[in-house]
Formats: structure tokens, C-alpha cells, sequence
């Protein structure tokens, strides 16, 4: 048996993580499950896997995350220090599946564990970048990729040496808005109906706008140390391959599977075996066809910046992810239209000089509250 604790257990990725523990319940005991606010999903869920403890960050809801475990002997705490003390319990695996820099403690806190971390929150790794993977090597911690793509690079090269690749493809599917024409009439509803994932709002829209694949490029950075120049992105709207290594003798090699999350975690769960999962075989005749185009930045602005930020470094990953959640609320609450998010980005990247390169985890929160701030401040009616 394994021991295992889910950050963000009630968000897209981590419920497709209870479904595959679900699957196998005899092989995992269930330490810590989080959530922001959604006490009934997460109190359900523990009680179904007899977690160790709760946790909501949202402290104003304690009381009734106790109510709804009453009598369960499940601990229920809540606030962001209590997330990081259940992230720092040791378990096997931490699945780090909270939304956006908010999970950057609670990723940090289960990284000094030692332990193997499968790491969905890919924000928190643009934001803090080297502060990171140099954590994870001081604690001996193995850090997994669940994000498909580098879950995919991640495959294609076990057995390979990082010295002999001569590129890696990240893979895009578009998003639902490739093919249309005005950007500024969209709503959160389109920008959200993605054609081929069932995602959580804050990466639905950050697929619309391609800078869900300008995070991912700095994720891919960081995890696989090709050079930023040897990082490419085709636009692949079947999502049928999820991204490919190419070697210096010039064969390539991708993974190719369904569009379902359950495929990158469970490699992660089982990582270095294999697990079942309910996926019905890859089926290519019904697929058809696949096909290539290269990422129209002019329309879609997000890859070139997020580029322009991992080339600069330092706290410039940090102030872009943190530019576009602002922008990214403010455009679900209606408030902005959708072709203003990355002129947001742009404006802060922009304004003024870039905070120091960041060296510590309170350098990183330090630089994500100050381009919030910034860019809230952009975003104010005049
Ligand atoms: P969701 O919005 O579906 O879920 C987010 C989870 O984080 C929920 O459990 C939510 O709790 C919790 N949460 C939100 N805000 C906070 C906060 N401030 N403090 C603590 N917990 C918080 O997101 P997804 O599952 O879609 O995405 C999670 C991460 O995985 C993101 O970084 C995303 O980019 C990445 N990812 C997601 C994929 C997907 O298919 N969904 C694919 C690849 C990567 P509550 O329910 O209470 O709000």
C-alpha cells in the first residue's frame, strides 16, 4: 500500500485522480485532501477514502468542513498554513493539483518531504522556476509531469539521454476560439467550451489563449534542460499525439492516447510500472486524420510572450503567470474583454524595471503579489 495526498482534490485533475484510486482502492491510504471552498465535495470525499485530514484554505469555512466530518475521526483544518502543514505530512506520492501560485506553498511544503511529487499546478513551477527544481534536487524529491504534454516528453525520453535530443514539440490543440474571427466579442461560455479536454475554468481559458501552452513552454524548461531554442510549438487540433522528442539521428518519438486526464496521472501514479485504466484502445482509422500548423502569434500573442519571459528569466516567468491570473479573473467576471488579457500581460511585463531574480519562495510570492498588484491597478476603471 501507498500513501498518497491530493491537492486540489476537488478540481478537475484531482477528481480524476480519486476516480483512478477508486479504481484500485487496496493499493492507496489517503493522507491529505485539499480544496479552496468546495467543503461538501471535499468532505464527501474523504469520508469515502478515510483521508488522515482536511483541509479548505478558505478559513471562513472551517466550521462547516467540521460539520460535514462530524463524527468521521477525520481531522478538518483550514487556512493556507494548515494546507501547508498537510502538504508537508510524508506520504509516497503528492498529487499538486491546486489552480494557479496559490499552490506554490503547499507544492514547496511536500517537495521538502523528499518524496514524489506529480505536478499538475504548472503555475507554480513558471512562478518560482529554478527555486523549484533546485528544491527538489536539495531534498532528493522526484518530481512527475501530469500535464500531458510533459507527461508525454516525460515517456519519450526514458531511455534516452537529454544530451542526444535534438528538439522537443509541444503539442497545442488551438483551443476552441483557433478559427474565430473576433477575439473581442468572446465570451467566458466560448472560451471555456474547449473542443477536446474537460479542464477547470482557469486553464480553459488559458488554452483559448494559448498562453496555457506559454506556461507550458516554461514548465518544459524547467523540467527538461534542452535550451529554450530546441523548445518548439505546433498547433495539433486532434490532441491525438500530446508531444514528441526528436534525437540527433533524427527519429522522433511521441506519445500518442484519448484526450483524458486519467492517462498522464495514472503514469504518474504507477510511474515506473503501468496501470490499468477504463481507456478504450487508441482507435486511429476512427480518428482519420492529423494535422500540423504552426501557432499564429499575432492573433494569439500568448507563446511569444511567455518566450520573451523564460528568455529574460529571473522573476519575468513569475510576473507574466501572475499578470494573467488577474487577467484571466477579471475576464470570467466579465470584466475585461477576452482580446485584453495578454495586452494585460504585455502592460505589466512592460512596466517599469523587473523585480530581482528571485531566490527563495518568499522572493517568488513577493514578485506574484507585486504583479498582481500591478495588474489590478492596470485593470481599475480611470
Ligand atoms: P480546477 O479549477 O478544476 O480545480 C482547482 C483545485 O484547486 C480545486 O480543488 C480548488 O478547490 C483548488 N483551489 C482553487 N483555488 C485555490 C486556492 N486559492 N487555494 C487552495 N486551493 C485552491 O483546476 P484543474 O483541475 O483544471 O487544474 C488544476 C491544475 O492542473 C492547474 O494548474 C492546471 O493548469 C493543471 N492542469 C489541469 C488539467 C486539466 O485537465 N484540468 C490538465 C493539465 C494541467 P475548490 O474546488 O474548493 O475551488
Amino acid at each position: 500500500m501507498r500513501s498518497i495526498s491530493i491537492l486540489g482534490a476537488t478540481g478537475s485533475v484531482g477528481e480524476q485522480t480519486l476516480d483512478l484510486v477508486r479504481r484500485n482502492p487496496a493499493e492507496w491510504n489517503v493522507v491529505a485532501l485539499t480544496a479552496n471552498s468546495n467543503v461538501a465535495a471535499l468532505a464527501a470525499s474523504a469520508r469515502e477514502f478515510g483521508a488522515q485530514v482536511a483541509v479548505v484554505a478558505d478559513e471562513s469555512r472551517l466550521g462547516e468542513l467540521r460539520d460535514a466530518l462530524a463524527g468521521s475521526g477525520i481531522e478538518a483544518a483550514a487556512g493556507r498554513g494548515a494546507l501547508c502543514e498537510a502538504a508537508s505530512r510524508p506520504v509516497d506520492m503528492t498529487v499538486a493539483a491546486i489552480v494557479g501560485c496559490a499552490g506554490l506553498g503547499p507544492v514547496m511544503a511536500a517537495i521538502e518531504q523528499g518524496g514524489t511529487i506529480a505536478l499538475a499546478n504548472k503555475e507554480a513551477l513558471v512562478s518560482a522556476g529554478e527555486v523549484m527544481t533546485a528544491a527538489v534536487a536539495r531534498h532528493g524529491a522526484t518530481l512527475l509531469p501530469v500535464d500531458s504534454e510533459h507527461n508525454a516528453i516525460f515517456q519519450c525520453l526514458a531511455g534516452g539521454r537529454i544530451e542526444d535530443v535534438r528538439s522537443i514539440t509541444l503539442t497545442a490543440s488551438g483551443g476552441p476560439l483557433r478559427t474565430v474571427d473576433d477575439l473581442s466579442a468572446v465570451t467566458p461560455e466560448q472560451a471555456i467550451a474547449h473542443p477536446n479536454w474537460d479542464m477547470g475554468a482557469k486553464i480553459s481559458v488559458d488554452s483559448a489563449t494559448m498562453f496555457n501552452k506559454g506556461l507550458e513552454l516554461i514548465e518544459a524548461h524547467h523540467l527538461f534542460p534542452v535550451g529554450l531554442d530546441r523548445i518548439r510549438i505546433v498547433v495539433h487540433p486532434q490532441s491525438v499525439i500530446h508531444s514528441m522528442v526528436e534525437y540527433r539521428d533524427g527519429s522522433t518519438l511521441a506519445q500518442l492516447g484519448p484526450s483524458d486526464m486519467r492517462v498522464p496521472i495514472a503514469s504518474c501514479l504507477a510511474w515506473p510500472a503501468r496501470m490499468d485504466t477504463p481507456m478504450a484502445p487508441l482507435d486511429l482509422p476512427a480518428i482519420g486524420e492529423m494535422s500540423f500548423f504552426a501557432p499564429d502569434e499575432t492573433r494569439f500573442p500568448a507563446t511569444r510572450l511567455a518566450r520573451e519571459a523564460a528568455e529574460a528569466g529571473g522573476a519575468a516567468p513569475a510576473v507574466l503567470n501572475a499578470a494573467n491570473e488577474i487577467a484571466v479573473a477579471a475576464f470570467l467576471d466579465r470584466k475585461i474583454a477576452f482580446s485584453r488579457i495578454a495586452v494585460v500581460v504585455e502592460d505589466v511585463l512592460n512596466q517599469g524595471e523587473l523585480p530581482e531574480a528571485p531566490r527563495t519562495l518568499e522572493d517568488v510570492l513577493r514578485v506574484d503579489e507585486d504583479a498582481r498588484s500591478r495588474a489590478t491597478r492596470i485593470l481599475e476603471p480611470a
